[in-house]
C-alpha cells in the first residue's frame, strides 16, 4: 500500500480526534525514517521526543529478540519480572530515587503522582493541587486537570476539583496560591507542549523551598524533559534540588509504551499494597527496552548537551536571519523551539516536503526534539532546509 491508501484507511476507521500529516511511516535508520511511498526524512520529531536511540539500534534489537525467544512478553504484576526491576534498580541509580512505580504512558504516570499527592495530603487535610499556565500533563482526567491550558478542557467539564494554576517562573503567583491546603505543586522543569518554555533556575528553587515550608510535595513532569534530552540524566539535575516525585514516559521504554512515577525520600512510602496499579506495568518487553535505554542513559545525555549548544547556535542563527519571522529560539539540550510570528503549520509543510520532519509546540513554536544519537551533520542538514523553509515563507 502507497502513503495515500493508508491515509484512506486511516481517515475511513479512526476516531477523528487527531490533525495527521498524510504520511505513513514504514522503516527507519539512524536518524532517517522512510515512508510507505519510499521518501526519506530526516527525523526531528522522534516520535515525539520518544525514540531516543533513533532507528535500528542494535542492543534494541538484541533486547527485543530476547525477550521473544523466552516466550514471555508479559507476567502481570501478581509476579516479579527481571528485567523490570533491574530496570527499576538502573532509574533509581541514575535519578538518585528511592522507589519506582512502572505504568504504560506519560498521563498514567501522572495520575499516580497526584494520587500519591492526595494520598500524601489527605491524612493533613491538604487535597489543593498547585498547577501552571501553559503546562501540559497528558488527557486523562486528572493530567489534563492539572494541564493549564483551556483548549484542554473545553468541552469536558467538571474537571478534578481543587486544582489551582500560577503563573509559570512567577514565585510570587505561587505564593499567593500555597497554603496548608496544598497537598503538591506539579511542573514541568521545562514545559514541552505549552512552547519549549525552560524554568529559570531561582522559580525552581523557590518551588523546593516552599514545598519544604508547607509540607507539600514537588512533582516534576519529566515525561518530554527526562531521559537525557535536556544534556542531563534528569532535567532537575540541572538545578542542584530534588523533587519529591518525578514523572517519566516518552524516551524512558525505547520505543515501547512505558511510563514510571519516580520517588525520592519520603514520598517512597506513601503507597500501600491495593492503593494503586497497572495491568501492563513494567511489562517485560517495555521494560527490557528501558533497560536498554538507561544503560545508555549518560552517553545520551552527554550527546545532547554538546549536540543541543551546536543546535542551539544555529536556530539562534536562523532567528537573527529571518527577523520577519521569527521572535526567539529557547530550550535546553535537543529539546529546543524556535518562536514564529505565525502559526508553524506553513513551516512543518515546507520542511516534510524537503524531506524534513519537525513539529510545533503551543500555537507559535516550531519544536525540535530529535533521537539524542543526532550528529552534528545531521544538525547542519536539518538547519540548512529550515533555513530553506524560512526564506520561502519571507
Ligand atoms: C507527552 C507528555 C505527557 C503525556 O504523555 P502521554 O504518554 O501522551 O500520556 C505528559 N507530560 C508531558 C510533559 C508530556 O510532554
Amino acid at each position: 500500500m502507497m502513503n495515500d491508501d493508508i491515509v484512506k484507511l486511516g481517515k475511513a476507521n479512526y476516531m477523528n480526534n487527531y490533525a495527521q500529516f498524510p504520511i505513513a511511516i514504514k522503516s527507519g535508520k539512524g536518524v532517517v525514517v522512510t515512508d510507505e511511498d519510499g521518501k526519506g526524512y530526516l527525523d526531528f520529531v522522534a516520535g515525539i521526543a520518544v525514540n531516543a536511540l533513533g532507528y535500528g539500534d542494535e542492543d534494541e534489537k538484541k533486547a527485543i529478540l530476547d525477550v521473544l525467544s523466552s516466550g514471555i512478553l508479559h507476567t502481570s504484576n501478581l509476579y516479579y519480572n527481571a528485567h523490570a526491576v533491574h530496570a527499576a534498580e538502573m532509574l533509581n541509580k541514575a535519578a538518585g530515587s528511592d522507589a519506582v512505580f512502572f505504568c504504560n504512558s506519560g498521563a498514567e504516570a501522572n495520575e499516580a503522582a497526584l494520587k500519591m499527592a492526595r494520598k500524601y495530603g489527605s491524612q493533613k487535610g491538604k487535597t489543593e493541587i498547585i498547577s501552571f499556565l501553559h503546562s501540559f500533563h497528558g488527557r486523562t482526567y486528572g493530567a489534563v486537570t492539572v494541564t493549564g491550558q483551556e483548549k484542554y478542557h473545553k468541552g469536558f467539564a467538571p474537571m478534578l476539583p481543587d486544582v489551582v494554576y500560577g503563573d509559570y517562573n512567577n514565585l510570587e503567583s505561587v505564593k499567593a496560591l500555597i497554603s496548608d491546603r496544598t497537598a503538591a505543586i506539579i511542573v514541568e522543569p521545562l514545559q514541552g507542549e505549552g512552547g519549549i518554555i525552560p524554568a529559570d533556575e531561582d522559580f525552581i528553587v523557590g518551588l523546593r523551598a516552599l514545598c519544604d515550608e508547607y509540607d507539600a510535595l514537588l512533582i516534576f513532569d519529566e515525561v518530554q524533559c527526562g531521559m537525557g534530552r535536556t544534556g542531563k540524566p534528569f532535567c532537575f539535575m540541572h538545578y542542584g534540588i530534588k523533587p519529591d516525585i518525578m514523572t517519566l514516559a516518552k524516551a524512558l521504554g525505547g520505543g515501547l509504551p512505558m511510563g514510571a512515577a519516580v520517588a525520592f525520600g519520603k514520598a517512597k512510602d506513601i503507597f500501600s499494597p491495593g492503593d494503586h496499579a497497572a495491568t501492563f506495568g513494567g511489562n517485560v518487553a517495555s521494560a527490557a527496552l528501558a533497560e536498554v535505554v538507561l544503560s545508555k542513559l549518560d552517553k545520551l545525555s552527554e550527546n545532547a548537551d554538546k549536540k543541543g549548544k551546536y543546535l542551539g547556535k544555529k536556530l539562534d542563527e536562523l532567528v537573527k536571519k529571518y527577523p520577519e519571522l521569527c521572535v526567539e529560539a529557547r530550550g535546553m539540550g535537543l529539546m529546543r523551539g524556535i518562536e514564529l510570528k505565525t502559526a508553524p503549520r506553513d513551516v512543518i509543510a515546507k520542511c516534510m516536503e524537503k524531506g524534513l520532519l519537525v513539529c510545533s509546540a503551543g500555537y507559535t513554536v516550531l519544536r525540535f526534539v530529535p533521537p539524542l544519537v543526532v550528529t552534528e551533520d545531521d544538525i547542519d542538514k536539518a538547519v540548512s532546509i529550515i533555513d530553506e523553509a524560512l526564506s520561502e515563507l519571507c
